[in-house]
């Protein structure tokens, strides 16, 4: 009985040596996890190191291009998903089903640029949403986490509400008196001046060119957001090449030095 108790405990320790995560990725949107982090991904699990993705919404509210109908999207995009995942070699992967906020316009021009008004999506499931992420973080255990800064980056509803949900499970969890450090994606360039009162520069700068060929397939899995994809070459070429991020917790000190370790 002794040594099944042993055993037991044994076990439960070596669960958690396994669950531990040096990278984990907390976004909105099917497509989140590749353009801006794609590089780094893959430079992780490249090097052996466990990376998660948690992704909030089906995407639902996105575009088709024609590729299925608007009711298959939620699927396809989901195997599109599951793709990018493939290509970046992420160890642990889960996605709510949470629907994503509806644009009241759509601007084919400028999809990500200024979201003048969004309707419902993932600020309506904040709560419920932080206990299902509070829950998988517990068995994670991440070293590092990564999401969207406070302004979302582009202001984009359900972009905000994944940091928010976020933060609020790491705090929540205590991850953050344990010492997980979290990043925001940051855009090296204001991108709108409307967003100069929030807009953080980056304080790390990571080069992925080695790691292209994973990213680049990554970003080429989720083939219904194609256009995305060329707005974000056309706005930010420079990202797909130099990851910039932006230490939230611990806060980022102005005396520190800008650096590319995590
Ligand atoms: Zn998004």
């Amino acid at each position: 009985m002794e040594r099944r108790r042993f055993d037991l405990e044994l076990l439960s320790i070596t669960v958690m040596i396994l669950a531990v995560l040096d990278l984990c990725l907390i976004v909105a949107h099917p497509d989140d996890e590749c353009y801006g982090t794609g590089g780094t991904l893959a430079e992780y699990a490249t090097k052996g190191l466990k990376t998660g993705l948690i992704t909030l919404t089906k995407g639902s509210s996105g575009r088709s291009l024609g590729l299925c109908s608007q009711a298959e999207l939620p699927e396809f995009r989901a195997i599109e998903l599951q793709n990018s995942v493939n290509a970046l070699s992420i160890s642990n992967f889960v996605q709510f089903e949470y629907p994503d906020a509806a644009p009241a316009t759509r601007d084919s021009s400028h999809k990500d640029d200024a979201p003048a008004l969004f309707l419902g999506g993932l600020q309506d499931f904040i709560p419920e949403a932080t206990a299902r992420v509070l829950a998988l973080l517990e068995t994670w255990q991440p070293k590092v986490v990564m999401t969207f800064p406070p302004d979302g980056s582009n202001r984009h509803p359900d972009h905000i509400a994944s940091h928010q949900i976020a933060l609020a499970a790491l705090e929540q969890g205590g991850h953050l008196a344990r010492g997980t450090r979290v990043y925001g994606f940051a855009n090296p360039v204001l991108l709108n001046p409307d967003w100069a009162d929030t807009w953080k520069p980056p304080t790390h700068f990571r080069d992925v060119t080695p790691y292209l060929v994973p990213k680049l397939r990554a970003i080429a899995a989720h083939r219904t957001q194609a256009l995305s994809t060329v707005g974000f070459l056309e706005r930010l070429p420079e990202r797909i090449v130099t990851e910039t991020f932006r230490r939230l917790i611990p806060a980022w000190s102005e005396d520190e030095v800008i650096g590319s370790q995590l």
